[in-house]
């Protein structure tokens, strides 16, 4: 028995920290664990899991009119975003319920408090003023959207969080960035009858992932109608005296909007956490430093997920969660392996991608072949639409391994998990080639494309 309250504090109770509070619980360790907001974190409470809810809810205005390519007449069409935002609310009120749960049952004890570190074994329950002390503390707070202060008139622009719980539908909506979330909400508020503007400061949208990716995305993006201007920022927003927001852009553009929201990155979640008091150090963006063990620079203090501005990505904080219960509480050192993560954007059409991008590969292997396969999907050949597949595998010439797999267009996501897998077991393109297509059937086009569309010889296409 120590001497402390608890053998683990966890300071957050969004996906990397629950899942390390509550497998530890089950080990029979004394648990506690803190969260400000609610249980479930960013990505059950105000991200993956209600913009997956939002994206179905934006799909179904193409739904219906790619109905009626195949016969059907859709009648009269409405949407109700006061009803969708109530059905978001109660699943994932629901979903918190089984975090806390999850816990509970599990014997950790819960408090809904910030908590702040006061030395390296202390922890103040804020809500409470009571402190408490750990053996070991795991801190998981995540991260917080960039509130991009130095804009002038940010103070009248939302972020993600904002944009979940919104009063009525904008009838049009700025959104600035070219990640994964002003890309995402982009696709979403088009799709519920919302004009759209995208503004990025780079050449073309989404700047990690393969060009043929960008470029396609790009192009159905604007072919649906949503507006995109590249290489520009806003520079101010102002509020009219009608409420209508008013943002001036560097290349001269002036756009009223409804709304403007700003998707320009997150930053960790480490102010005021009394970092300094526990002697925890962080680098230039405020992100807590970890060795590989995600072992902070205090021996007994671990970080995990967006906190530590690895990889920001919920499967991640998981993974990195699962990994320090092994190494702290099952005697088996296990560093995270962040290789080979399979990803989704959520866009319309989407893009699902495991391992890395054509120009990334090109600066690795000496040599590479290149399949792609770009073709209208057989839905939309009924159905109308102008939207295009494309699929694209990057092997490298040596080894015949595939490092990289791209796709875009419907399921994108699901294809991308389950190519990981093989990704993660080495195969080489060999494999691909002698598995059977499934017909008929998108994915097929995975496993025949027979010749190398061109080759990357030291960087260049040849
Ligand atoms: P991202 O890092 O994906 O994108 C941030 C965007 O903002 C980039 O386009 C960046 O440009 C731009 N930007 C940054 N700073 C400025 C600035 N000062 N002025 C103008 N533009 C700027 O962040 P998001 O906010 O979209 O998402 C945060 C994280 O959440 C992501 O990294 C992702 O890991 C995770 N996420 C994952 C999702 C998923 O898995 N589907 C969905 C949503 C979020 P540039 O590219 O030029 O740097």
């Amino acid at each position: 028995m120590t001497a402390y309250d608890y053998d683990l504090f966890v300071i957050g109770g969004g996906s990397g920290g629950v899942r390390a509070g509550r497998v530890a619980a089950s080990l029979g360790k004394r648990v506690g664990i803190a969260e400000e907001f609610r249980y479930g974190g960013t990505c059950v409470i105000r991200g993956c899991v209600p913009k997956k809810l939002y994206v179905y809810a934006s799909q179904f205005s193409e739904h219906f009119e790619d109905a009626e390519g195949f016969g059907w007449t859709v009648g009269e069409r409405s949407f109700d975003w006061k009803k969708l935002v109530a059905a978001k609310d109660k699943e994932i009120t629901r979903l918190e319920g089984i975090y806390r749960r999850g816990l509970e049952n599990n014997k950790a004890e819960v408090f809904d408090s910030r908590a702040e570190l006061v030395d390296a074994h202390t922890v103040r329950l804020v809500s409470s003023d009571k402190t408490v002390t750990a053996e070991r503390i795991v801190i998981a707070t995540g991260g917080v959207a960039n509130a991009h202060i130095s804009l002038p008139g940010y103070e009248h622009c939302i972020s993600s969080n904002e944009a979940f719980d919104l009063d009525a539908l904008p009838r049009s909506i700025l959104i600035a960035g070219g990640g994964y979330i002003a890309v995402e909400f982009a696709n979403i508020f088009h799709g519920l009858g919302v004009a759209v503007t995208l503004i990025y400061r780079g050449k073309e949208i989404l700047s990690r992932f393969d060009h043929d990716m960008r470029q396609g995305l790009h192009k159905a993006m604007v072919e649906k109608g949503i507006r995109i201007l590249t290489t520009d920022v806003i520079e101010s927003v102002e509020k009219r005296a009608d409420g209508e927001l008013v943002a001036k852009t560097k290349n001269g553009e002036t756009i009223v909007a409804d709304q403007v929201m700003l998707a320009l990155g997150r930053d960790p979640n480490t102010k005021g956490l009394g970092l300094d008091a526990a002697g925890v150090a962080v680098d230039h963006a405020g992100a807590i430093i970890v060795d590989a063990f995600s072992r902070t620079s205090v021996e007994n203090i671990y970080a995990l997920g967006d906190v530590t501005n690895r990889v920001q990505l919920t499967p991640v904080a998981i993974h990195e969660a699962m990994c320090f219960i092994e190494t702290v509480y099952r005697d088996n050192p296990t560093k995270p392996d962040h290789e080979l993560i399979a990803t989704a954007v959520f866009s319309q059409p989407e893009i699902g991608t495991v391992g890395i991008s054509e120009e990334e590969a090109g600066k690795h292997y000496a040599e590479l072949e290149v399949y792609r396969a770009e073709f209208r999907p057989m839905k939309a050949t009924i159905s109308g639409r102008s939207e295009r597949m494309i699929m694209k595998l990057i092997v490298d010439a040596a080894s015949r391994k595939v490092v990289g797999a791209h796709i875009l267009g419907h399921e994108a996501g699901e294809m991308a998990q389950l190519i990981g897998v093989s990704l993660k077991a080495g195969v080489t393109k060999d494999d691909f080639d002698r598995t059977m297509a499934l017909h008929p059937s998108a994915a097929e086009e995975l496993v025949t494309m027979y010749n190398p569309s061109y080759r990357i010889v030291k960087g260049e296409r040849v």
